[in-house]
């Protein structure tokens, strides 16, 4: 491509998005495969559904004073004149296919995890995408705390396999619907006395819902809710109980945490449980990975009366404090010289393939020094040579490119160097 054709704008990738580029995905692909062996040992299994749901499914589910839904959804009309949403989040959906296979039905566990791109109309700023991945979990029908404890040692389990360190664990208690008027009205008192003080986003939520109020970003808002009445003052006996089972569940399993009174998360639909994983090494937006409990969503979609638990994970937030090694590859370059033996290397590389080698041949005839050289700008391990010599005798040439030593041998004899280190 011509540098002129190469900057031009159109073929950039929309702002707020990103390439993913070879180099990078391989940090990615560890993370996803670390993050699909952790979740397969407690049981957890792969629900994949689409990308855009009925925008209803998202009103509905991710709370229609949420900010999410008010501000940043990607919502389009489609050419048979339906209203869709590209998911902001993936819980909805899970719900949904729940309901719609009646999952709940089943027997088995409702152990599901899911990793995939979520869109939300954010505004773009440093490790901030309109186009971002998540890494999600859910569990239904299982009410009790100790559920909780568990999938927030997993997510620990999962942390540690990324070599991410420096985290802490911030758990609360939302309480139930029957909590709930008595909070939010004890919010919107305290609101009242400082409403001139609150941004105009604030004003607006100490009217429609109050505990949206923690979740604002601004400095001097965040001071005035820190003042604000706690929700834990608020809980009805059954979930301080449950609260307090967590807690007791998080000490049996050894997993350190602090009581955020304020953790209100940022969806509407939350209960009981909610709880934060943040790095020390991250700034402001410190959240690795946060979930919380929705016992009411199914029956409020129309579904059976299930409980539900879960978390979700940001990749890009996660990659940016972990520790992970790409892999070591060794690649084996094919040098030949002339048709016959470029014809004789492509037959090769398919033998080496087969045999679980990584492999790589060319289409353009460079000639051995060239091979070598171009061997070398890809940094190959070892490069095979096959020449009209090699050919005729059966025997090719495996040039160590790290120690410059050559040997030669039948291709299953050169199979063989290659498996042994
Ligand atoms: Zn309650
Ligand atoms: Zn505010």
């Amino acid at each position: 491509m011509s540098e002129e054709a190469s900057g031009r704008k159109d073929l950039a990738a929309v702002r707020g998005t990103r390439d993913i580029l070879p180099g990078e995905v391989e940090k990615w692909q560890a993370l996803e495969g670390l993050a699909r062996a952790t979740f397969e040992l407690y049981g957890f299994r792969e629900l994949r559904a689409p990308v855009f749901e009925p925008t209803e499914l998202f009103e509905k589910g991710t709370g229609s004073t949420s900010d999410v839904v008010v501000k940043e959804m990607y919502t389009f009309t489609d050419k048979g004149g339906r209203s869709l949403t590209l998911r902001p989040e993936y819980t909805p959906s899970v719900v949904r296919a729940i309901i719609e296979h009646r999952l709940d039905l089943e027997g088995a566990p409702m152990r599901y995890y899911y990793m995939g791109p979520m869109f939300r109309y954010d505004k773009p700023q440093k490790g901030r995408y309109r186009q971002f991945h998540q890494i999600d979990i859910e569990v239904f029908g299982e009410k009790d705390a100790a559920v909780d404890a568990e999938i927030i040692e997993m997510a620990h389990a999962l942390l540690g396999r990324l070599g991410v360190e420096g985290t802490e664990t911030l758990v609360n208690s939302v309480g139930c619907r029957a909590g709930r008027p008595a909070y939010s009205a004890a919010l919107r008192e305290a609101a009242k006395g400082r409403l001139s003080d609150l941004c105009a986003d604030c004003q607006r939520k100490a009217e429609t819902n109050p505990l949206r109020i923690f979740d604002c970003k601004i400095e001097t808002c965040r001071e005035i809710a820190a003042a604000f009445p706690s929700i834990q003052d608020f809980l009805c006996a059954e979930c301080r109980d449950h609260f307090a089972r967590l807690l007791a569940c998080l000490d049996v399993l050894k997993i350190p945490y602090r009581v955020d009174p304020r953790l209100v998360r940022g969806l509407d639909y939350y209960t009981k449980t909610t709880f934060e994983i943040v790095s020390s090494g991250l700034g402001a937006q410190n959240a690795l990975l946060g979930g919380g409990r929705y016992d009411d969503m199914m029956k409020d979609f129309g579904g059976p009366d299930v409980c539900g638990t879960g978390f979700a994970m940001g990749i890009e937030r996660v990659l940016s404090v972990a520790e992970i090694a790409g892999p070591v590859r060794k690649i084996l370059y094919v040098a030949y010289l002339g048709e016959e033996a470029m014809k004789a290397g492509l037959e090769l590389a398919r033998f080496f393939r087969a045999n679980g080698v990584e492999c790589l041949i060319e289409y353009k005839d460079r000639g051995m020094k060239g091979h070598f050289g171009r061997a070398n700008k890809l940094q190959a391990a070892r490069v095979l040579i096959v020449g009209p010599d090699e050919m005729a005798k059966g025997r090719f040439g495996l040039k160590d490119m790290a120690t410059g030593k050559q040997v030669d041998g039948s291709r299953e004899e050169i199979l063989a160097l290659l498996l042994e280190k």
